[in-house]
């Protein structure tokens, strides 16, 4: 019985330092609960790069195994266009004396995200582009586009990568898949919609351009770009997100005068 007491005691005890311990770590705690969605696919030879570009991403193992002093190390070096999978389009790659990629300021590329899907038109037509009248219509449902919000046109495509036949409309290589390039993008009538009337820090969308694939004047970029906005390319996951209520953490690899960059791209949403 003395030990009964005993241990109901020490029971007790535990319990109440329990509730006190969750009860300060919740108080505590400045963060937010949530979940991390993570919108970047992994860099490997499956990667979607431009059709043009000479070369995709390279890891050439400098050295894997047991070294002559017994202990196990690994080490790659690597190559790669700055364009390809999960990108970022800096400024300057089409608007001179705009930001590079290590100029832009980390404020730019993180903040509250929302998701105007447009996957319903652009799923049934390949070169659809993406009007300022879609925009319009998304904000009679979902309010205005907060000011400093990063934008994700969502088209659908995601689901697609990395076949890219079916992601870029046609599976050649070099010049002579460029005119053969099928996806959608934004209309520059947007582009331009967005800058006169709208204040976004950055937008991305799930194909490999923010122009569509049959543009030859990438207008869209020069418009975004050449107003300091940033673009995301090759978005992956849009699927897993809400509409709107969310936070996005978009990190490039710093690259000096990069002209884009591989990015780390995510968004918390909060429980
Ligand atoms: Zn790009």
């Amino acid at each position: 019985m003395k030990n009964l007491i005993f241990l109901f005691i020490i029971g007790a005890t535990f319990a109440a330092c329990e509730r006190k311990t969750s009860a300060s770590s919740t108080e505590n705690n400045p963060f937010p609960q949530g979940k991390w969605i993570d919108l970047t696919y992994t860099i490997d030879s499956t990667t979607l790069y431009w059709p043009n570009n000479a070369t995709g991403f390279e890891h050439i193992v400098d050295f894997q195994g047991i070294t002559p002093k017994g202990f196990y190390y690994t080490s790659y070096k690597m190559c790669t266009p700055e364009h390809g999978g999960t990108h970022i389009d800096a400024p300057i790659h089409f608007a001179e004396g705009k930001w590079t990629v290590d100029e832009i300021p980390l404020s730019q590329t993180t903040g509250e995200g929302v998701v105007i899907d447009v996957s319903q038109k652009a799923l049934q037509n390949r070169d659809y582009q993406i009007t300022s009248e879609d925009i319009l219509n998304w904000e009679k449902e979902h309010g205005k586009i907060p000011t400093d919000a990063i934008v994700f046109f969502k088209t659908g495509y995601g689901k697609f990568y990395p076949n890219r036949k079916e992601y870029f409309g046609t599976d050649l290589k070099g010049e002579a898949a460029i005119p053969q390039l099928h996806f959608p993008g934004i209309a520059p009538e947007a582009a331009q919609w967005i800058v006169d009337h709208r204040k976004i820090k950055a937008f991305g969308l799930d194909v490999a351009s923010m122009d569509y694939g049959q543009s030859t004047d990438f207008k869209t970029h020069q418009i975004m770009l050449g107003h300091q906005i940033p673009g995301f390319e090759n978005v992956a996951h849009l699927d897993q997100l809400p509409t709107k209520g969310f936070y996005v953490v978009a990190l490039p690899m710093k690259i000096g005068k990069g002209s884009g960059a591989p990015l780390r791209l995510a968004a918390f949403v909060k429980s």
